[in-house]
C-alpha cells in the first residue's frame, strides 16, 4: 500500500485527524487498500479546521476594551498583537441591541480596526440557538433592538404577533406597557420565553440603567414563567462563539471584567479565564467568589498572547521533568 503523508492535511492533535490516521494505519496492518479521493482529504481538512487547538482569544468589550467611549490602556496594542500573531479572536458582548456593523464602527472610532465578523453578541447566540432547536423554522414576538431583529431575520425566524413559538426579550429603547401586556398574554397562550441575556444593568454616562435581565421581570412575575437566558454565563453562548471561531476550548482564553458572567461562562465551558481589573471587579470583589480566574491582570494590555499558557498547557508543562 502506498504510504501517504497526512501531516499537510490534519493537525497532530485533531481528533478527526487522528481518526483518519488510525484508519490508514489499520489499512496498512490488514494490507487492505483505502481509496483516498479529493472528498476524503477535503473532509479531513475541514474537520481539522473546525476544531483548532491553536491559542485563541474571546474577550468581553465593556470594561475590557473600553469604558464608555474611552479606550482602555493597551487594548489597541493587544488586538494588534493578536492580528500580527495570526491568533483567532472574537469580541463577545451580552448586549443584544447593537448590530455587528455598529460594534465595528464603535471600535473603529476608538482606533481599533477589525472585521465585522470579529463580533459575537447574545442576539447572534439567540438566533443560532433557535436555528438548532427548530431547524424547520419558527416564529417569535420580539421586544428588542435592531441587533436582535437583524440576526433573527438572517436566521429566517419570522417576527410576528400571531401565535408565535417564542417571546424574545432583548435590550431596546422601545419598551412600553402595550408590549409588556402582549408578551405576557402570548406566553400564557403557549409561547416559550427567551431572553437574550441575564444582565440586570447596562452602563450609561449617568449610571446603571435597566438591561435585558431587568426588562423581563414584569412578564416573569405575571406569568410565573422564567425566560431561558442565552447570553453569558450560559455555556451555550460560549460554545457557539467558539464554534464560530472554529476552536477547541482547551486552548481558548476568555478575557472579561465580570466574575458572574465572563469568568463563570469561561470556567463552565472549559476555557482558560483571565480577569482584568479595568472594569467592575477589583480584587476584593473577586475574592468573594467561590471560583477564581486562572489569571488576573490590571488591564488587557498586560496579556502577552505569545507567552500566556492555557490551563491545559500549564498542566502539561508542570508534568514535564
Ligand atoms: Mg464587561
Amino acid at each position: 500500500m502506498k504510504k501517504i503523508d497526512l501531516k499537510p492535511f490534519v493537525s497532530q492533535r485533531d481528533h478527526y485527524g487522528k481518526k483518519m490516521a488510525l484508519l490508514f494505519a489499520l489499512c496498512a496492518v490488514k494490507k487492505t487498500s483505502f481509496i483516498i479521493n479529493h472528498r476524503n482529504i477535503e473532509k479531513a481538512v475541514i474537520m481539522s479546521e473546525q476544531r483548532s487547538y491553536r491559542k485563541s482569544f474571546i474577550m468581553d468589550m465593556d470594561g475590557v476594551v473600553y469604558t464608555g467611549s474611552k479606550l482602555i490602556a493597551g487594548a489597541s496594542e493587544f488586538v494588534d498583537r493578536l492580528i500580527q500573531g495570526g491568533y483567532k479572536f472574537l469580541f463577545l458582548t451580552n448586549n443584544s441591541y447593537h448590530t455587528r456593523l455598529e460594534l465595528q464602527d464603535r471600535l473603529q472610532g476608538m482606533g481599533i480596526k477589525v472585521d465585522a465578523d470579529c463580533f459575537y453578541t447574545s442576539a447572534m447566540a439567540t438566533a443560532s440557538f433557535l436555528k438548532v432547536q427548530r431547524p424547520g423554522g419558527c416564529s417569535a414576538y420580539v421586544i428588542g433592538g435592531k441587533g436582535v431583529l437583524d440576526e433573527l431575520e438572517q436566521a429566517n425566524i419570522e417576527v410576528t404577533t400571531k401565535k408565535p413559538d417564542y417571546v424574545i426579550i432583548g435590550e431596546t429603547e422601545e419598551y412600553d406597557y402595550a408590549k409588556i401586556i402582549e408578551a405576557t398574554l402570548l406566553i400564557q397562550e403557549g409561547a416559550k420565553f427567551i431572553a437574550t441575556n441575564p444582565d440586570l444593568t447596562g452602563p450609561s454616562l449617568r449610571g446603571p440603567v435597566p438591561a435585558c435581565g431587568a426588562l423581563v421581570t414584569p412578564i416573569e412575575k405575571v406569568t410565573g414563567v422564567s425566560p431561558y437566558f442565552l447570553g453569558k454565563p450560559n455555556p451555550v453562548m460560549m460554545f457557539l462563539a467558539r464554534k464560530k471561531l472554529g476552536v477547541h476550548s482547551a486552548n481558548c482564553f476568555m478575557i472579561g471584567d465580570r466574575m458572574d458572567t465572563d469568568i463563570m461562562g469561561g470556567l463552565e465551558s472549559g476555557m482558560t479565564t483571565c480577569l482584568v481589573l479595568s472594569g467592575v471587579t477589583d480584587r476584593e470583589i473577586m475574592n468573594r467568589f467561590p471560583y477564581q480566574p486562572d489569571y488576573v491582570f490590571n488591564h488587557i494590555g498586560e496579556i502577552d498572547p505569545d507567552v500566556i499558557l492555557s490551563r491545559r498547557d500549564r498542566v502539561e508543562n508542570e508534568a514535564q521533568p
